[in-house]
């Protein structure tokens, strides 16, 4: 991986991935992958073992707080939800003629969609998760049921954006998942991928500290992306890059002394204080503060999130 430099490091090489081991956690080795262009698990799981970990049991073992938690945010998951789409409506221009389309890859429960949907928007979901895909329809919402593979993928329906965001660090291709899914966008539209922004600056100062790499999380989190790795890969793909956008670095509450890893209430309270200062932004009219600061950290390569919106070009 270019920019890095782990000529000390053992080589790991599997399935035709190879780079230098950075890390090791829960059996895990994690690479720094040659080929990739980006970081993940050497021992990658086969695609049967992720359909039958996020058909039934991701939502109920691993998130089983999720959906009460995403109501309790709600309004100030609106914020950021509303943004980006009113970033794509800027991009690509609003043709009163017709409405724009979304199609969201890994939709969830659908609270995004269903955001674009009041807005306006003809919008479509894509969801492995039984429980997440029976929430989205009850919101009134399009969605498929399934993964999205090349069995699925000729059945969806073109679309302005294709959205595919928490998506490229679960599956064991993201490369080929990600081909797929430009192609269901429209020529001239746009691919919206949002990912944990992992190894950013921030996170090796916490570590510098003696801190154990909390970010990794496999197998649920098989690959780590930073903005530099996924705007190399989105370019690679024939994408034109167009912004970057991140949310609040919870980072600095470490850096800050409060130890919230593990601990789910200081982990809940540091939540509330980013929530309030996105909010209170917003409360003073002064929206468009938050988005030009997390604007000048994405450019930094910093923030919890690393976003990027890209165009398909028309050629
Ligand atoms: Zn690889």
């Amino acid at each position: 991986m270019s920019g890095l430099s782990h000529k000390s490091l053992a080589i790991g090489e599997r399935d035709g991935h190879r780079g230098p081991i950075i890390d090791r956690v829960n059996d895990y080795d994690i690479i720094a992958c040659d080929g990739c262009g980006f970081r993940h698990v050497l021992q990658l799981p086969s695609a049967e073992e992720l359909r039958e970990a996020y058909a039934e049991n991701y939502y109920r073992d691993e998130k089983p707080n999720y959906v009460a938690r995403a109501r309790e945010d709600a309004d100030w998951q609106r914020l950021a939800w509303e943004d980006r789409l009113s970033l794509f409506e800027d991009l690509l221009g609003r043709d009163a003629s017709r409405p724009l389309s979304v199609l969201d890859i890994g939709c969830g429960p659908g609270w995004f969609l269903k955001v674009a949907s009041d807005r306006g928007w003809t919008v479509q979901g894509v969801e492995p998760s039984r429980q997440a895909a029976a929430h989205a329809r009850g919101l009134g919402l399009k969605v498929i049921h399934s993964m999205f593979d090349e069995t699925t993928a000729p059945a969806v329906e073109h679309a302005d954006v294709v959205h595919l965001n928490n998506m490229l660090e679960h599956v064991a291709d993201p490369i080929g998942l990600l081909r797929l899914a430009i192609g269901r966008a429209w020529p001239g539209g746009l691919i919206c991928v949002g990912v944990p922004n992992d190894y950013n600056g921030l996170q090796e100062a916490v570590r510098a500290s003696g801190a154990p790499p909390w970010w990794l999380a496999p197998p649920h989190h098989l690959n780590y992306f930073d903005f530099a790795s996924l705007e190399g890969l989105m370019q690679r793909l024939g994408l034109e890059v167009l912004e970057a956008l991140t949310s609040f670095p919870m980072e600095l509450f470490l850096l800050m002394g409060e130890n919230y890893v593990g601990d789910d209430t200081l982990g809940r309270d540091c939540h509330a204080r980013r929530k309030r200062f996105d909010l209170s932004l917003e409360k003073a009219g002064l929206g468009a503060v938050r988005r030009k600061l997390y604007g000048a950290l994405a450019r930094a390569g910093l923030g919890r999130e690393a976003i990027i919106v890209a165009r398909k070009t028309l050629a």
